[in-house]
């Protein structure tokens, strides 16, 4: 038999110039970045941290990256090969947040132009301490370049004048968004931070100066190349949706879901993997006791639950575990189904776990009138 499978999904409707302009202005506009360009970059946030990261790393210069997860490390690569001179930093404990002295230490001994560094990070539940970078990195007069992929809705990100020069967002995590568009952000002092790589072709679609060339300092006429539609649809609609709810209940939200599942994960006698004030709203890590299964209790959540329950990347602690509550499940339910379901593997494997006073916990958090 021949015939057509139809589906919403197919010959959509176009999305116009003019709409595609508006969707960034709106977006900038919902988090607070009044001032900056907002460029729209048709791939997912990895394509335009490597976008960034090969233009700033044409640029030359020295460069300070703290690399707290693989991200960070990419990032690094990619300044390096594009002619930057890149000293790359890490935390003493792999996953954990950067400390402030180290930085301090790289800037004391040597001069950076640039300071780059990932400000959350979803695969274990860290968040850098973005005030007191940004503010090292203008003291020592160093534009700063920071991948907000994952924290961007679920930490306060300060776009104002003390923001960074150049933010990657991503609008798949806590924005709940599309995974193959992302947005950077630049001050003119971002701007002034990228150079084309020598002897450049005079189009690449890793150019973020070629999408200001072609779209930005443009009469915004026509979108450059072809425009992918479906994900500017959903583009829309997530930024319908931060309208909607506003940026800071967003974050609020993700705060709430991230205390609340810190007092379930310790009324159930787990240590937290970072202090709260280091801690991601996206998800909560936590230390299953010694001699516990990870891998056993991960797929007892599954099985018996239909709960995921997150681990870490390998080279960090390999008892850490993540109960998830991004974007929509940055909710009351996502977190103590998250918490019940870890109670129970923890005991389905033999494990010593609390499940009513985690749940209590949980549902006293969620009481409080403040986080
Ligand atoms: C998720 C994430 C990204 C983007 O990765 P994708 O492949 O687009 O999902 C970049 N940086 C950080 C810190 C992330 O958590």
């Amino acid at each position: 038999m021949t015939g057509i499978a139809w589906s919403p999904l197919l010959n959509p409707p176009p999305y116009g110039a003019s709409s595609y302009d508006a969707l960034a202005t709106r977006l900038g506009a919902a988090l607070g970045a009044e001032g900056r360009d907002v460029v729209i970059v048709p791939g997912e946030a990895v394509v335009a941290l490597e976008a960034v990261a090969r233009e700033v790393g044409a640029a030359g210069g020295r460069i300070l990256n703290i690399a707290t997860s693989v991200y960070g490390r990419l990032f690094g690569d990619w300044l390096a090969a594009g002619g930057a001179e890149v000293t790359t930093i890490a935390p003493a404990v792999p996953g954990a947040p950067i400390e402030l002295d180290t930085v301090r230490e790289s800037f004391a001994a040597g001069d950076y132009d640039a300071l780059a560094f990932t400000h959350g990070e979803a695969a274990t539940g860290i968040v850098n301490p973005i005030v007191d970078l940004l503010a090292l990195a203008r003291r020592h007069e160093a534009v700063s370049i920071v991948d907000a992929v994952a924290s961007v809705g679920a930490e306060p990100l300060d776009l104002g004048l003390d923001g960074a020069d150049i933010v990657v967002i991503g609008p798949q995590k806590a924005l709940g968004g599309p995974a193959a568009v992302s947005v950077a952000l630049l001050t003119e002092a971002g701007w002034a931070r990228l150079a084309r790589p020598a002897g450049a072709p005079s189009f690449s679609s890793l150019s973020l100066l070629d999408i200001r060339r072609d779209w930005i300092a443009t009469d915004r006429a026509a979108i450059p190349g072809t425009p992918h539609v479906l994900d500017l649809w959903a583009l829309d609609a997530c930024v319908a949706a931060i309208e909607t709810e506003g940026a800071a209940t967003l974050v609020d939200r993700h705060r709430r879901a991230a205390a609340s599942a810190r007092a379930g994960l310790l009324a159930l006698g787990l240590e937290a993997w970072v202090d709260a004030a280091h801690a991601s709203g996206l998800v909560t890590g936590a230390l299953l006791p010694a001699g516990v299964d990870r891998e056993a209790v991960i797929r007892a959540a599954l099985d018996r639950y239909g709960v995921v329950i997150g681990s870490a990347p390998a080279g960090v602690d390999d008892r850490l575990v993540r109960i998830l509550h991004t974007g929509r499940n940055a909710s009351f339910a996502a977190v103590l189904s998250g918490v019940g379901a870890l109670a129970g593997a923890i005991g389905v494997v033999g494990g010593d776990a609390d499940p009513g006073a985690a749940s209590a916990a949980v549902i006293a958090a969620n009481a409080a009138d403040r986080l």
